[in-house]
């Protein structure tokens, strides 16, 4: 199948309500924009680097979603047009992302990342500390920034229990964090699934999955991309 009908077919799959992000990373500008021309215009990236050069490469109307994980210090470079954050895993990053968006006169959407996997690599809050944060209140002073919900990632394996365990885990706490801090409708967004568990996602509450390989075929991470 070409990119145009993966999506096409893909979209098709996507119940109401679920927003598909083409994750584009490691795909060059060429690639990118035959997903474009079928209609996409949500792509996730997870670097900072490709992501900007993949910006100023393609149109204007494209919304870019960085899904990796994000050092502070390189949030300067896409805080002028970045439309969505998945990743935000600390208070200091928040802080870092809200002062930028106040620079360029701009309020940046984010989602944070909650450790729902059994792996230790991979990023994200520990629950415990973000309720710990979120308890705090010091993010209600942050104006750069809109709370728009959670993000995660589960563990890679076939165990499919173990698989819905964990987006179960991060839709009870999309649901317990929207009713606490009694957010309104723009806490809307719970970014789970990816091209091997979208489906099990999607039954668990996601309104956001992150699909790569299902559109773009599998990546080669040792080939220069730009
Ligand atoms: C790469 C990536 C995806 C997409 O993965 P596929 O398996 O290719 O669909 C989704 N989310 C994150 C955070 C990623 O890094």
């Amino acid at each position: 199948m070409s990119i145009k009908e993966q999506i096409q077919s893909l979209k098709a799959t996507l119940p109401e309500g679920v927003t598909l992000v083409a994750v584009s990373k490691t795909y060059p500008p060429e690639i990118i924009r035959e997903a474009y021309e079928a209609g996409q215009r949500i792509f996730g990236e997870n670097r900072v680097q490709e992501l900007v050069a993949k910006y100023e490469a393609l149109p204007k109307d494209i919304q870019w979603h960085l899904i990796g994980h994000l050092q502070t210090n390189k949030v300067k470079y896409i805080a002028p047009f970045v439309t969505l954050i998945h990743s935000v895993d600390s208070a200091h990053l928040l802080e870092t992302i809200h002062e930028q968006a106040l620079k360029h006169g701009r309020v940046i959407d984010v989602l944070m990342e909650v450790h729902i996997a059994c792996e230790a690599s991979k990023h994200g809050w520990a629950e415990s500390e973000l309720w710990e944060y979120m308890a705090s209140g010091a993010w209600k002073q942050l104006t750069g920034i809109r709370l728009r919900g959670v993000m995660g990632v589960a563990t890679f394996t076939d165990d499919q229990q173990e698989v819905r365990a964990e987006f179960e885990r991060l839709h009870a706490i999309f649901l317990r964090l929207k009713q606490e801090h009694q957010f309104g409708p723009e806490f809307d967004t719970l970014s789970m699934g990816m091209s091997g568990d979208y489906p099990l996602a999607i039954e668990c509450g996601s309104t956001m999955v992150r699909i790569g390989t299902l559109i773009f075929g599998a990546r080669q991470y040792n080939k220069p991309i730009l």
